[in-house]
């Protein structure tokens, strides 16, 4: 009998995690997918797109798939299907541990502003700079779509849609970026001051050195907590580390490699 992992993904971490466990003999991994983006790239194991239908539709899916363990590997941003992984979780007594990269922390020379939302960033703006880079990603747009004197440089992985600020030029990208070309693209577009959410990672982290050394203004959207009741680990070997033998019955060697994040 093979054990059966469920991953929760849409991140960088949730694609190694599903290549290290589709190479263990006795696991089959199913990764799901929120079905955001078009495009989202191979993974190893089987993949699942959309949602559940909140969390009682998980927790049927758990049953109904007979899965041994759950992990959250959604980005820290991703509140509702953290919450719904909790309560499924609880519901069903399937095992559940959320894998959570370390965020940013602020080096010497770093001029950081930290914010508890979307919404306090654009209260805090106007004071910093008139001209923004904007990486929180397509949907939080709305929160600075008041902002008609301020011009924004939003970057996202797909086309954002309204509502969105009325001085908007769209950056149509996804990372893993460099410190060089995030200084060219800052530069390039005569920006002031950057905003970004408190994602963590390398893949999306040269804008924040490339801010440091411009000597620019950083607005950081802070993750909102995790439900209490939750375990997170930092990486890949964590997550196994806690799932145990019981679970992983069979251990081996990784394969494969990350991409990067379905966001900025
Ligand atoms: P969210 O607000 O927490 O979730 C909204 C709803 O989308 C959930 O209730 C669930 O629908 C569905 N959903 C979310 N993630 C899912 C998954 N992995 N598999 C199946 N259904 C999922 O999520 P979000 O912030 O919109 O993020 C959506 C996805 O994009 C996540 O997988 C996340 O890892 C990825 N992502 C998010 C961000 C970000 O900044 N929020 C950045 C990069 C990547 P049901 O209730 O119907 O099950």
């Amino acid at each position: 009998m093979s054990s059966h992992i469920l991953v929760l993904g849409g991140t960088t971490e949730a694609r190694e995690l599903a290549a290290v466990l589709a190479a263990r003999d006795g696991v089959r991994v199913t990764s799901s997918l929120a079905g955001r983006v078009t495009r989202p790239g191979a993974l190893d194991g089987d993949v699942r797109v959309g949602g559940f239908g909140g969390a009682e539709g998980l927790a049927s899916w758990l049953r109904e798939h007979r899965v041994d363990a759950l992990v959250d590997a959604t980005h820290p941003f991703a509140e509702a299907i953290t919450r719904n992984a909790a309560r499924a979780a609880a519901a069903t007594g399937v095992p559940v541990v959320v894998l959570r990269r370390p965020g940013w922390r602020p080096g010497p020379g770093d001029r950081w502003h930290p914010v508890d939302s979307p919404a306090a960033a654009a209260e805090l703006l106007p004071r910093l700079g008139r001209r923004v880079f904007l990486t929180t990603g397509r949907l939080d747009l709305a929160a600075f779509a008041h902002l008609a004197d301020t011009h924004f440089v939003v970057r996202s992985v797909e086309p954002p849609e309204p509502p969105m600020p009325p001085d908007t030029r769209v950056v149509l990208a996804r990372g893993p970026f460099t410190v060089t070309g995030e200084k060219e693209l800052l530069r390039a577009h005569r920006v002031d001051v950057l905003v970004t959410k408190d994602s963590g990672g390398a893949a999306t982290a040269a804008k924040l050195a490339a801010a440091r050394e411009l000597g620019l203004p950083v607005v950081v959207v802070r993750r909102p907590p995790l439900p209490p009741e939750l375990t997170a680990v930092p990486d890949v070997t964590a997550v196994l580390e806690h799932l145990g033998r019981a679970v992983l019955p069979t251990p081996s060697g990784p394969r494969g490699g990350g991409a990067a994040d379905t966001c900025p």
